[in-house]
């Protein structure tokens, strides 16, 4: 049996229509079938590889770990050199009250820990989200997911979690002393890339620390460079109380962050002891790989080039039948009419060598989220492809 055949026989799938597009290797910018053809990937897996396929600073640094080591002992326990200088060269890039990291797998997880830490903190039980926002898939992190759609099925999820209109400012007087986190994304994803105006982040800062809520963003996708600023929250002029990192921060291994002032990262510690607990945070070798990652980004200042790129695509991508072009840097939606056209689009441009996609909660916005190190001809490249695409597709 082929492993397509396998594929849809023995792996749990998700999706009603997966693309099942077969890749033998991937390198850069590019992605190749078994025959050689060649694929521009504008996605990066969503968002992960910040740096393109194997990056040779990420994949020598993961084989030097192999030939160390690689799983010595549960989270937090023995002194891991990769992981604890990920950590410090994180803080060192973060503002003084983002000083402490705790290291988990996944998106998911990252913002699972940063719930509990603020419940713990705070020692209340209210969380404030918004409508549209993506959290998660686990429990926790679906509850406080903006979309009833994705949710029904599995409730009762946690309790005590409202949800707001993202950028709505006089909607964050729901905020209040009962509050113990709020959680944000700085551009919402899923939504389709969409930003805020920074007087609503500056209220919401505001709301928050009046209150004593603390303030969640969660950068998971958003972060790393993505936007045009290392973090997303520079956009606006604040600072969370605890950040949440994913995706892009592993160099294509699985990794997440969650980040917050010592002390109050310290409540996890007491009442109980291991507040928190993860067998797997912080994998050695996904240390290694984040390491030799944040180390290329933060040398040579990727999110510069993603703000210049991003506005290089927004000035070619003029045509009657984009709508909008929302989002910032490298994490873009082109807005269609509806999703027929776009997924009409999309497929066109799939046959032409480029892989996109459309967002979760936005099915009319076609995904321009490539690698960092994307250079201007492939830009012009891809952006020549989508008008093509745009001018050949049936709807
Ligand atoms: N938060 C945001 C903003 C995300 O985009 C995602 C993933 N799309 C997650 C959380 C969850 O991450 P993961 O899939 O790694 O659990």
């Amino acid at each position: 049996m082929n492993d397509r055949d396998l594929f849809f026989r023995d792996l749990a799938q998700t999706s009603p229509f997966p693309l099942a597009l077969e890749i033998a290797r991937a390198e850069g910018l590019y992605m190749y079938d078994a025959q050689g053809r060649q694929y521009m990937d504008l996605i990066s897996g969503i968002s992960v590889s910040a740096l393109g396929h194997r990056h040779p600073a990420v994949v020598s640094a993961v084989k030097e770990q192999a030939d160390k080591y690689m799983h010595l002992m549960v989270y937090g326990e023995f002194v891991q050199s990769p992981q604890v200088r990920l950590a410090a060269l994180l803080t060192k890039y973060l503002p003084g009250s983002l000083n402490q990291v705790y290291f988990v797998n996944s998106g998911s997880e990252a913002v699972e820990g940063a719930l509990k830490l603020a419940k713990r903190y705070t020692g209340r039980h209210n969380m404030v989200s918004f409508y549209n926002a993506y959290h998660g898939s686990s429990h926790g992190s679906l509850s406080v997911t903006g979309n009833e759609d994705l949710k029904r099925a599995f409730r009762p999820l946690l309790p005590n979690v409202y949800h707001l209109p993202f950028g709505d400012i006089d909607a964050l007087e729901a905020i209040d002393r009962n509050t113990a986190c709020v959680i944000i994304e700085p551009i919402q994803g899923e939504a389709g890339a969409v930003t805020a105006e920074p007087a609503f982040f500056k209220e919401l800062r505001k709301r928050c620390s009046d209150t004593g809520a603390l303030l969640i963003m969660d950068e998971i996708q958003a972060g790393m460079g993505r936007t045009g600023k290392l973090w997303a929250f520079e956009h606006y002029g604040v600072e969370p109380d605890i950040l949440t990192l994913a995706k892009g921060l592993g160099g294509g291994l699985p990794l997440g962050a969650f980040i917050a002032d010592k002390n109050i990262m310290q409540s996890l510690t007491r009442d109980p002891v291991l507040g928190h607990i993860t067998t797997f945070g912080g994998n050695a070798i996904s240390a290694a790989a984040s390491l030799a990652c944040m180390t290329v980004i933060t040398a040579e200042k990727l999110w510069e080039k993603a703000e210049e790129l991003g506005n290089r695509f927004k000035e070619q991508l003029q045509h009657h039948e984009i709508k909008n072009i929302n989002g910032k840097g490298l994490l873009l939606a082109l807005e269609f009419d509806s999703f027929k056209q776009c997924k009409a689009i999309i497929d066109k441009c799939i046959e032409k060598g480029l892989i996109t996609d459309w967002f979760l909660f936005a099915s009319h916005c076609m995904r321009i989220a490539p690698p960092l190190i994307i250079g201007q001809e492939d830009v012009d490249r891809a952006c020549t492809i989508i008008l093509e695409a745009i001018e050949e597709s049936n709807y």
